[in-house]
């Protein structure tokens, strides 16, 4: 067990698949946890079985894509709980067309959700993590960022583009004491692999020198680590947890 209590942890896309057992784990270990999600229903739907589970959670709605909507909600999570600790940037959508078959809003819409939201939230709650002199913010790429994927470009580029925030945002806090590393999940067991082809994903699984899928708990464990106190002289780490998929 780590102790997060009285740390205010934020998850966006924490409704389902990696972001909701981020969720779990955080508020298994005793953080506050506040998840994002994209509309009420979802969010009330992960609230409900985090509640069944015994996890008292909050939840909302903000339009990452938007500044002000998520700062607004910042603003109103810190002024409830006089702080935050940890941000987790996690929301994110993926693709596979060819590129003829891609529109330009197809890849803008990639864009808009897996880089500019990072760039809102990690913007909002800089100057609460700068007054406090405490902060950890934790990106989710992609091993794809590692060697790119052979259909889908918007996807690959979005995931390279976080690993440079990430690099960046780590030399740019580090004197105000907030880390910044990524974690770099190979193929994980949710919504966004079934939804792929089989022919696809059985291939790749067959290739990973673990022998397994990953499942959500084993990204979940390393942003529970790279959040805690354990991982104080880590930052600007993009950490691979892929069963060596990528390697
Ligand atoms: P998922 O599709 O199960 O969950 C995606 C999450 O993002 C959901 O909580 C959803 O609410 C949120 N989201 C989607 N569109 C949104 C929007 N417009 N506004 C706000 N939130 C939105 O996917 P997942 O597999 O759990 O993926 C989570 C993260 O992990 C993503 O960043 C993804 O790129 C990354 N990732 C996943 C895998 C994998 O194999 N599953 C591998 C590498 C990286």
């Amino acid at each position: 067990m780590f102790d997060f209590k009285n740390k205010v942890v934020i998850v966006t896309g924490g409704t389902r698949g990696i972001g909701l057992e981020i969720v779990k784990i955080f508020s298994e270990n005793g953080a506050k946890v506040v998840l994002f999600g994209s509309r009420k229903e979802t969010v009330d739907k992960a609230l409900k079985v985090l509640e069944d589970e015994g996890l008292k959670v909050k939840g909302y709605y903000p339009n990452l894509m938007d500044f002000n909507s998520v700062d607004e909600v910042i603003k109103k999570i810190y002024d409830e709980y006089g702080r935050i600790d940890v941000l987790v940037n996690n929301a994110g959508i993926s693709a596979n067309k060819k590129i003829e078959d891609t529109t330009q809003k197809d890849f803008e819409d990639i864009m808009n959700l897996n880089v500019n939201a990072i760039f809102n939230t990690s913007k909002s709650v800089v100057p609460y993590m700068k007054r406090q002199k405490f902060g950890v913010i934790l990106n989710t790429s992609s091993m794809v960022s590692i060697y790119g994927q052979p259909s889908g470009v918007g996807y690959p580029a979005s995931k390279f583009a976080v690993n440079g925030i990430t690099k960046s945002l780590a030399r740019e806090l580090s004197p105000f004491n907030i880390r910044v590393n990524a974690v770099a999940p190979g193929i994980i067991n949710t919504d966004m692999i079934s939804s792929l082809p089989k022919e696809i994903i059985e291939p790749l699984i067959k290739k990973i020198p673990l022998g397994r899928i990953g499942e959500p708990r084993d990204v979940a464990n390393a942003f529970l680590f790279l959040a805690s106190d354990m991982a104080s002289y880590i930052t600007g780490v993009i950490l691979q947890v892929d069963g060596a998929a990528s390697n």
